[in-house]
């Protein structure tokens, strides 16, 4: 027997997940004139509770572009620290090897950098003001079966029921949904983990984003606001677990002679966080009545810190191509309109990913090729053209159909 009979579905688009993807993308829908609910496992952010999990983000120019159309910027200002510079080199091999200043092509920073605590409470409290949008926290999905027009979702606080027209996994790389609906998500282990910790420079970083390329995988510098600075610190997995055992004082001795001047005098200011390093990407970005965003459907190595900027960019894509679909009167969860979707975003993510893992192995290579690697990226950041193809990656504005928001124009048809 159907548990819903020829009834309007409860909502006409849920989302499970309130990260930084699902948060966004709620907010763009709802923009939209959609009505959205949002499923989310943990309670309503709040820092005062330490949630901190020790990232922080930087952000492409047309992601941040994206969050301006939201209203959220001024809010994000205080908190984020413009790049204005960007420096890569391989270790044992200088001078350096690219040097993006302000970019000649486009106005303003090359990226923002700022802590993913600062970004989760400006979302939530938009989202909290957003009209249309309701929330389920403490709650997560139990069950999923897709009908010919909704799909039936069951939640664990007490069994509760729900129907939609389009179910959006937002739900990291574990994702239920992206599980539930069988969908591969292939790829491979990088056998490392990116070690994050916030520290505070003696020097003045002066929005300078560093890279070295050390044997055990990158060592980024990530400035912040107040000369802090975010490490990204790569080690093969065995390295990387007894880097966590030790405590701040031999972590610092190691930090001081793995990376040394480089880094400069620091102090330690946060706790430290280990994240394992992965590549997958889900086989289909949408299906019958289900849609994948952030993480769901694609996790990256951090190197060139584009993971969540990947996941904006679909935030961005998906509200098109669902409000598109809308307004020619599709049904918003069926295949023929969630396809192009697939279409926009899959193709920019392999690359993305496969451009990741070539620079990855490119480092890990024995140390006579690595001298060359560390040649070939000096005369690259000597090329006009690389430089402005690299600049326009790292900034988000390649590609030939950016969608509308990443343009930093609310969406028309
Ligand atoms: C070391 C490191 C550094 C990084 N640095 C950068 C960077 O500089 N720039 C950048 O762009 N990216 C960076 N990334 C990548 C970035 O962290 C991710 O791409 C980003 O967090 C993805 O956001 P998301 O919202 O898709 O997923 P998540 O942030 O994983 O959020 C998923 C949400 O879903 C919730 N959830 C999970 N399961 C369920 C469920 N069953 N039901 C309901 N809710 C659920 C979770 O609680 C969470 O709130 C980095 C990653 C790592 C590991």
């Amino acid at each position: 027997m159907e548990l819903y009979p020829q009834t309007k579905p409860d909502y006409e688009i849920v989302i499970s997940g309130a990260g930084p993807v699902g948060l966004s993308l709620a907010i763009a829908l709802c923009d939209l004139g959609f009505e959205c609910l949002v499923v989310s496992k943990d309670g309503d952010f709040e820092p005062q509770k330490g949630n901190f999990d020790g990232r922080a983000y930087s952000i492409a120019p047309a992601c941040w572009a994206m969050w301006r159309v939201f209203g959220i910027c001024e809010a994000l200002e205080p908190f984020a620290q413009p790049i204005l510079k960007v420096e890569a080199e391989a270790a044992n091999f200088s001078p350096i090897c690219f040097d993006f200043e302000e970019d000649e092509e486009i106005d303003g920073p090359l990226g923002y950098i700022v802590e993913t605590h600062a970004i989760l409470s400006t979302l939530w409290e938009k989202a909290r003001k957003t009209a249309g949008l309701t929330f389920k926290s403490n709650t997560k999905l139990s069950g999923i079966k897709t009908q010919s027009d909704r799909v039936l979702i069951s939640l664990n606080d007490d069994d509760t029921k729900i129907s939609s027209k389009l179910l959006i996994g937002c739900d990291g790389r574990e994702s239920f949904v992206r599980k539930t609906a069988g969908i591969e998500f292939a790829g491979h282990d990088y056998e490392a983990k990116g070690i994050v910790a916030t520290v505070e420079l003696t020097k003045p970083h002066e929005g300078v984003a560093r890279q070295v390329f050390l044997k055990g995988g990158p060592f980024a510098v990530l400035p912040l606001k107040n000369n802090l600075a975010s490490l990204v610190w790569t080690e093969r997995i065995v390295v990387a677990d007894s880097l966590m055992t030790l405590n701040d004082l031999d972590f610092e001795l190691e930090l001081r002679e793995k990376v040394g001047d480089f880094l400069g005098e620091f102090t330690l200011k946060s706790g430290r966080f280990a994240y394992p390093l992965k590549m997958r990407i889900a086989d289909t970005f949408s299906t019958d009545r289900i849609a994948l965003a952030g993480d769901a459907a694609h996790t990256i190595h951090p190197l060139a810190g584009q993971g969540l900027n990947l996941g904006l960019k679909d935030v961005a894509a998906l509200a098109e191509t669902i409000g598109k679909a809308a307004h020619v009167g599709l049904d918003i969860g069926s295949t023929l309109a969630l396809e192009p979707y697939d279409e926009w975003r899959r193709a920019d993510t392999i690359n993305m990913a496969l451009g990741m893992d070539v620079l990855d192995k490119m480092f890990k290579a024995p140390p006579a090729l690595r001298g060359l690697v560390g040649f070939g990226m000096s005369l690259m950041g000597k090329s006009e053209l690389a430089r402005s193809f690299l600049s326009r990656e790292a900034k988000g504005v390649s590609g030939r159909n950016m969608p509308q928001l990443l343009q930093g124009h609310p969406i028309q048809f």
